[in-house]
């Protein structure tokens, strides 16, 4: 009884912190976004992420760094004590959102692998400098698509070579590998795990800002930049969207009008206009580390202390 009642406090609490904390996210993420547009776009589609998995980051370590060992630590084990209702109802609902969160991304995982099998079925390897293999596909579109999480790949369609010059072939391709050296597509599924009604505004800024920092990867010059911007816009012509899977990047994808802002930003790319990053200097970040363990060791027995009497609370 003490261990299920140890797992219902643990799950209870869970609940109550990712679901409060999602609402403050899903609520308040775009005054904090408002800021972003003073550095390079990576910045931003990384504040944005950061910020959406801020709800599940600091539910786990609390309920590991404090929520289980209060009561492993301060409940006494000897007492018979049936599980409330009031953990077994939140429990269960901690519960379910996690193993819903491992269901939906999952599917979308394995939908993903699904689709991209059948396109590189009869693909082509092609010849080149990438470290990543590109695939030759015998479809129309997508034009290009960066697939896959532990053995990444990019897929071209026979179309994009007949529509694009070997300079604007170059810079689609390097979009595409800056989406896999950046790893888009294990966060996309990781955004399939947390999913939570109300954070759709901010994923879909999260994509195309992502959409940006790719670009701003794959260019150095402003002929570089004409370059993209002449294939984005070869490419988007080609046909209509194809249904191309949630956990993977395709060059060209809806809605039209993000595409258009994207090709309006490259033909107004300016070297000398770049933005600078963030200057944090590793020793700040070790500074802040530092602080924030020795706070919370210095006040660890009172803290754990504090959320004993939380969950002793939620018990009865
Ligand atoms: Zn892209």
């Amino acid at each position: 009884m003490f261990a299920a009642r140890g797992i219902a406090v643990s799950f209870s609490m869970f609940f109550l912190l990712y679901g409060g904390l999602s609402v403050v996210v899903a609520t308040l993420w775009a005054r904090v976004w408002v800021h972003s547009e003073r550095y390079p776009a990576w910045h931003g589609a990384d504040l944005l992420f950061g910020i959406r998995m801020l709800p599940l980051a600091i539910s786990l370590a609390v309920t590991f760094t404090f929520t289980v060992p209060s009561f492993m630590l301060l409940e006494p084990h000897a007492i018979r004590e049936p599980v409330g209702a009031i953990p077994l109802v939140l429990g269960s609902c901690g519960l379910i959102l996690v193993l819903l969160g491992i269901l939906n991304a999952t599917a979308a995982g394995l939908a993903a692998s699904r689709t991209i099998a059948t396109w590189v079925r009869d693909g082509r390897l092609v010849k080149g400098e990438s470290s990543v293999p590109v695939l030759r596909i015998s479809r129309v579109v997508p034009a290009l698509t960066a697939a896959g999480i532990f053995r990444p790949l990019v897929l071209m369609s026979d179309a994009v070579e007949a529509v694009l010059n070997a300079s604007e072939l170059r810079s689609a391709l390097r979009h595409e590998l800056a989406h896999l050296r950046r790893r888009d597509n294990l966060k996309k599924l990781l955004l399939r795990f947390v999913a939570f009604p109300g954070m759709a505004a901010l994923e879909v800024a999260w994509l195309q800002a992502t959409e940006k920092a790719a670009d701003d990867a794959a260019v150095s010059t402003a002929g570089e930049a004409l370059d993209l911007a002449a294939a984005l816009i070869k490419l988007s012509r080609l046909a209509t969207f194809p249904s191309a899977p949630d956990i993977a990047t395709t060059l060209i994808h809806a809605p039209l009008a993000s595409v258009n802002a994207r090709i309006e930003r490259l033909i107004a790319w300016n070297e000398r206009q770049q933005k600078p990053a963030l200057a944090l200097s590793p020793l700040y970040a070790v500074c802040v580390t530092l602080t924030i363990v020795a706070a919370v060791a210095v006040t660890y027995n009172q803290a754990l202390e504090r959320i004993h009497i939380a969950t002793e609370w939620l018990v009865r």
